[in-house]
């Protein structure tokens, strides 16, 4: 198989420096910018498989890197934010980015967020995305519209079984909550938060054996839900 090829953009010399450097160790390609124009000219004409990008460059604002190459590809993007404030990364996850990391992050969080996304790429070119989804002992048979755990029906009501579908049909990506509430109740509904937090823990009830300490969703504080790819 050929190597996966990332492209890291990052202003930060060291950071970049040091991204490089671990990622070539682990058998990627890489290829690296320090600037918002030439992370699109490079998207475009180097065709990477993966993104990792800087929310913070010095001539523009990651968000505006995630449109110009949504644009044209749906390459996973990855952003690498230094700011405390969850907006930026709302912002770019709205934008089109798949997932982010928070600064300072350690070259093992990194590795295992570029595998999640391989697993999740794999697992889409693989055709997985059918009539019926599964993950671990979930089962989603969309044609009949009913959810299976362990193969017992879940009793689910439409709006937790949209939400479950949802989730599933991104699975490993983290949705934001005006994503999700936009998607389950529509355009105006996106402030809807506590009613996504009410129903999202009535789904949770049904579908984890431990609803505080989740297998299939994950909670991102601030953010959104993401269900988790289980192997
Ligand atoms: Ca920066």
């Amino acid at each position: 198989m050929d190597k996966w090829k990332i492209m890291v953009v990052e202003d930060d010399a060291p950071v970049r420096h040091l991204i490089t450097v671990s990622l070539s160790a682990e058998d990627y390609t890489v290829i690296a910018s320090g600037t918002a124009a030439e992370a699109v000219q490079l998207a475009a004409t180097q065709n990477p498989d993966m993104i990792l990008l800087d929310l913070g460059l010095p001539d523009g604002d990651g968000d505006e890197v995630i449109e110009k190459i949504r644009l044209w590809t749906e390459t996973p993007i990855i952003v690498i934010s230094a700011r405390d404030e969850d907006t930026d990364k709302i912002e770019a996850l709205d934008a089109g980015a798949d997932d982010y990391l928070t600064k300072p992050f350690s070259v093992a969080e990194l590795l295992a967020r570029l595998r999640s996304t391989q697993r999740r790429l794999t697992h889409i070119a693989a055709g997985n995305t059918e009539a019926v989804f599964k993950n671990g002992d979930l089962v989603i048979d969309y044609a009949a519209g009913c959810a299976y755990l362990a193969e017992q029906p879940l009793k689910l009501t439409p709006i937790e079984y949209r939400l479950l579908c949802l989730l599933a049909q991104n699975v490993g990506k983290v949705l934001t909550h005006k994503f999700i509430t936009q998607k389950v109740w529509g355009v105006g509904w996106e402030n809807n938060i506590a009613s996504l937090r009410v129903f999202m823990a009535t789904l949770r009830k049904k579908l984890e054996t431990y609803p505080g300490s989740p297998t299939y969703i994950q909670t991102h504080i601030g953010v959104g839900y993401r269900m988790l790819k289980i192997d």
